[in-house]
């Protein structure tokens, strides 16, 4: 199985990029990858960041892939286009404060990204529905609606618990391609995609409803 969402000392993890990947090695995951937060790189860091990733692809018994978890702000997804070509994949999500009954405002974020050819992976998506309530079924087939025209797919979150099972059935329903992620900040919570795995069953996804279901 995968894990394409987990965090190391270069953004906010506790763990070095080869302590994701033995864990990974460990649990006997097919794929890891690693998916900083990319505001917490320069230039100088993203390259060895890059290098070391680079290195451990060639080292490690499974698949490791570099990616990296971009905000999705008012003005864009904040990553370029020289970062996502050195990429294997780009997640967006939405980590900006929305008010209280503003789900639209969260649907035309993650529009947004859905739009950018850079992004590749929309990350838990409706993680913050419980505070800022749930949007109708409508809304949530235009975003998968848009999704589907612009190849992109949806992860789904164990640590979060997203998104809801209509949701992933319906990605499935229409080719929308989706990811496992544990979002891990320690080594030893990599691999944890349980609950995602559960949920994607249940929804009836086969191998080839992943994202990446040709590295498995
Ligand atoms: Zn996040
Ligand atoms: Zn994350």
């Amino acid at each position: 199985m995968m894990d394409l969402h987990t965090h190391t000392v270069f953004s906010d993890g506790i763990g070095q990029i080869y302590d994701n990947i033995a864990e990974a090695e460990r649990r006997m995951l097919k794929l890891i990858g690693i998916s900083d937060h990319i505001h917490y790189f320069t230039p100088g860091r993203f390259s060895a960041y890059i290098s070391q990733i680079e290195r451990f692809k060639k080292e490690s018994g499974i698949t490791v892939l570099a990616g990296i978890e971009a905000n999705i702000l008012a003005d864009g997804v904040d990553v370029d286009d020289a970062t996502a070509e050195r990429l294997d994949y780009v997640i967006a999500s939405a980590h900006v404060w929305l008010e209280p009954g503003r789900a639209d405002v969260y649907l035309e974020l993650i529009k947004t990204a859905l739009q950018d050819e850079r992004v590749d992976v929309i990350g838990h998506f409706g993680n913050v529905f419980p505070y800022i309530g749930y949007p109708g079924e409508e809304e949530l087939i235009e975003v998968i609606e848009l999704a589907e025209a612009n190849g992109k797919a949806f992860e789904i979150s164990s640590r979060y618990k997203v998104p809801e099972l209509d949701f992933v059935k319906s990605c499935i329903r229409r080719g929308v391609k989706l990811t496992l992620g544990s979002d891990a900040h320690m080594p030893k919570e990599v691999g944890r995609i349980g609950w995602s795995l559960k949920l994607f069953r249940k929804a009836g996804g086969k191998e080839e409803d992943l994202l990446f279901s040709e590295l498995l």
